[in-house]
């Protein structure tokens, strides 16, 4: 007979795996099912600068890493698997993976978000090949050379700046004259002599035949075209887009409510509109996505789900 879960979490970023520790310290049978890395979103940033209790050497990598021990250590079970579907709304719910099935009692969606396309010709192209989402990732591979950044919210200025401790220049591109950044980041970037800014602007296409080289950038306000290219001397430049994040719901369409933007809708217990399904992290409706508020979604769902298995299922 196939073996019965008390809870199933997907996804294993700071959400899925605070779920998976504290359902497995509740000793409820735990299963964490992730597909890439362990980490999430964390595992591209450098620093978790905002997380109470952080030290500057304790890396995002670092952090998700000491997660998923922790989330072990207290005996959850985790395997790398894609999820290409799943039965929810029975009270036995079905997980299916490319290689097997597997059964739960209750469900946690931790699948998160990931980073949103610009939508130009030449950036899916280019991607990988100077096209970057990832500042903690690529960054590296841009020293000396000219990056253009576009966004303008917490992670455009942010990874704006780590970037600048490799690039020779560094130009953000925001669409609009203000940006929603926290102030104190705007600050930093600006006080970077690296750091160039490009108001009321976006591209138009990412130009290169195998690597970037350039660059048309299209001004909002006047409508002027502007085509940018690497040095010669260079051959390449670099283009991060941090222009935020879309949820990861393909999978739960037309089963969990979402809201009008895609994320799910949940109450303050975690509680989806399906019996027995949670959500946890930045795949949830919520006014603020930090590992902070990730994390404790995570012990909410996990700790409800313990309660909704007392309730509804025998020993
Ligand atoms: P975000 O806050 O959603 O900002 C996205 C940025 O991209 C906005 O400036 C937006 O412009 C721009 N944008 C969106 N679509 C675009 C398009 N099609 N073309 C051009 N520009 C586009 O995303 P985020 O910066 O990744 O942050 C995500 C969440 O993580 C936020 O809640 C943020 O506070 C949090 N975060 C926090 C920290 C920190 O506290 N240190 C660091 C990183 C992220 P508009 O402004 O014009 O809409």
């Amino acid at each position: 007979m196939e073996e019965l879960y008390d809870v199933i979490i997907i996804g294993a970023g700071p959400a899925g795996l605070s779920a998976g520790l504290y359902a497995a310290r509740a000793k409820l049978k735990t299963l964490v099912i992730e597909r890439d890395a362990v980490g999430g979103q964390i595992t591209g940033t450098s620093e978790v600068a905002n997380y109470p209790g952080a030290v500057p050497e304790v890396t995002g990598p670092l952090l998700a890493k000491r997660m998923a021990e922790q989330c072990d250590a207290f005996g959850a079970e985790r395997i790398k698997a894609n999820v290409k579907q799943m039965f929810l709304e029975d009270k036995e719910k079905r997980i299916e993976t490319e290689d097997a099935t597997y059964k739960a009692k209750s469900v946690i969606l931790a699948m998160g978000a990931s980073p949103r396309k610009l939508g130009v010709p030449g950036e899916k192209e280019l991607t990988g090949k100077g096209v970057s989402y990832c500042a903690t990732c690529d960054a590296e591979f841009f020293t000396d050379l000219e990056v253009y950044v576009f966004g303008g919210g917490d992670t455009a200025l942010e990874e704006a700046v780590f970037i600048s401790k490799f690039a020779r220049k560094v130009t953000i591109v925001h669409r609009r004259d203000t940006f929603r950044a926290a102030k104190s980041l705007i600050e930093k970037a600006s006080k970077n002599p690296k750091i160039e800014f490009l108001y009321d602007s976006g591209a138009k296409e990412i130009l290169g035949d195998g690597m970037v080289s350039g660059v048309i950038l299209q001004n909002y306000k006047t409508g002027e075209i502007k085509e940018v290219y690497a040095d010669e001397a260079d051959g390449l430049m670099g283009i991060f887009m941090f222009v935020g994040y879309l949820p990861q719901t393909e999978l739960i369409k037309g089963s969990v409510s979402l809201n009008d933007v895609g994320y799910i809708v949940t109450d303050d217990k975690m509680q989806t509109n399906l019996n027995g399904v949670f959500a946890a992290g930045d795949i949830r409706e919520k006014p603020l996505r930090q590992v902070v508020t990730a994390v404790s979604d995570g012990a909410i769902a996990a700790v409800q789900a313990e309660k909704y298995i007392e309730a509804n299922f025998e020993d």
